[in-house]
């Protein structure tokens, strides 16, 4: 199959490596070490990317602060899911007025899903003169020489281009833990849900070699990672643009049978494409976590087909029950929009008796939120906010039952968990399925798998103490 994805050259990624060494030579020669803040909104895949922002902001010589003010470089990592979001991010870029007043010499760049849209840009170069960079998802891995032009040319650049997205491989990272990593197998999407912006900004679906993604994963094992999350918008149509014969399936089994104590995740499945074969791999490798997070986003077929979701309830369901077929312990999560334009109330009670059928250990809960530039956005919205508002806290209020039920259902049993780190007087932990335990326990068990035993719980976490 002929491939069209562009990948970015070797000689190009080099010439930006090239860069970051220029650059670092010209802060040697300031005679000090710049400082520089990432901050990210949205999801892991952006959280992906603000790691190789930070990885290339470290080869030019930066150390990373945690806080804007007095950093000599900031880039804000935006999302554009919802325009709860976005407002965040302008009031925000708005507050950096003032921290770079006091620090003029501050370079601050915009990147993320919010410039993949072309009104959000020209709002930013009109009306946020302060920010002196903006680039889109495709134009991330030249982030090393807009820096530069930035830093030696001292004018605005907008590095934005609507192409259908690429593959740059070997970009440095800096991972936010040493115990969790996230690895992006693919980028963009196809499926263009009429709600979502997602391939409007982030391109369309490629996949990364599997040759490159077992490498990279192999280093994270070498290095110690426990819990590794698979990325992409939609894992389960990974290989579809390669000529290699691996499908998401095989490109999971590959990976957990790598030697290493570690536990394998992915995110996120769109239930059109996933395949038993899917989870009977899951069911068949120790080292790929019993847990599925398979949006359905309603529980109406009249709504899923406006939704251009491809699949129907039933299909749906008769996933969910092959899953748990092969999966007793399958622990499943998913997403779900309330008040989707025209959305009835029989239509929403059709998702209330879905999540009563289907009982979900936690649930992503959303009212939906028009987004500019797609279809749902221009769909008629009869629909008062105080009767969404309504819909959502009742939802809300039956899952909140389920999770307290299953979580109940926990207490007495012994589990293995990965203690993540601390919260106050206690320990964090994950199960296998990711639910979150609250243990006592020094902190010489952070980053180890060990037994525990639950003896409590609320909606939305267990408590529990360890079987040493
Ligand atoms: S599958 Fe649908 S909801 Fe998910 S990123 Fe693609 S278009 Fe958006």
């Amino acid at each position: 199959m002929e491939r069209h994805t562009t990948v970015i050259s070797q000689p190009e990624l080099d010439r930006q490596a090239a860069i970051c060494r220029e650059i670092a030579s010209y802060w040697k020669a300031e005679g000090r070490t710049p400082l520089a803040f990432v901050d990210t909104y949205g999801c892991q895949q952006n959280e992906a990317d603000s790691e190789r922002i930070r990885g290339m902001l470290r080869a030019c010589g930066y150390r990373m602060s945690d806080t804007e003010e007095g950093a000599d470089c900031i880039v804000i990592n935006t999302c554009a899911i919802r325009e709860h979001a976005e407002t965040r991010v302008y009031g925000n870029v708005g507050a950096l007025v003032h921290t770079k007043n006091r620090h003029p010499a501050q370079k601050i760049f915009l990147c993320g899903c919010m410039m993949g849209q072309p009104a959000v840009v020209e709002k930013i170069k009109h009306s946020y003169h302060h920010v002196d960079g903006v680039f889109n998802p495709h134009q991330l891995w030249r982030f090393p020489e807009l820096l530069q032009s930035v830093l030696t040319r001292r004018k605005r650049i907008f590095a934005v281009d609507d192409s259908a997205g690429n593959i740059a491989e070997g970009i440095p990272v800096v991972r936010a833990s040493k115990l969790k990593a996230w690895v992006s197998i693919m980028y963009g999407c196809n499926n263009f849900c009429s709600y979502c912006i997602v391939p409007y900004v982030r391109g369309r679906e490629r996949s990364r070699r599997p040759e490159e993604i077992i490498e990279e994963v192999k280093g994270l094992i070498a290095a110690g990672y426990k819990d590794i999350t698979v990325l992409g918008q939609n894992v389960n149509s990974y290989g579809k643009d390669l000529d290699c014969g691996v499908d998401f399936a095989d490109l999971m089994a590959s990976l957990a049978e790598l030697p290493g104590d570690f536990w394998l995740r992915f995110m996120t499945s769109h239930p059109k494409d996933a395949s038993c074969k899917l989870f009977d791999t899951i069911a068949s490798h120790n080292k790929i976590c019993n847990q599925f997070h398979l949006p359905f986003q309603s529980g109406n077929d009249r709504v899923l087909k406006t939704m251009n979701r491809h699949y129907n309830r039933a299909q749906y369901l008769e996933l969910v029950d092959y899953g748990r077929k092969v999966m007793p312990n399958l622990v499943l999560t998913s997403d779900v929009i309330v008040g989707f334009p025209g959305e009835t109330e029989e239509e929403f009670e059709d998702t209330i008796s879905l999540i009563e059928q289907v009982r979900y250990d936690a649930l992503f809960t959303f009212i939906f939120s028009p987004r500019g530039g797609t279809p749902a956005a221009k769909m008629e919205d009869p629909t008062p906010k105080e009767e969404k508002n309504r819909r959502f806290d009742k939802l809300c209020n039956v899952q909140n039952r389920i999770s307290l039920e299953i979580h109940q259902a926990y207490v007495g049993k012994t589990m293995r968990v990965l203690v993540d780190g601390r919260d106050g007087e206690n320990l964090t932990a994950r199960t296998e399925g990711g639910r979150l335990v609250r243990l006592p326990g020094d902190d010489s068990l952070i980053g180890q798998f060990i037994d525990a035993k639950i003896t409590g719980c609320t909606t939305w976490s267990l408590v529990g103490e360890a079987v040493l």
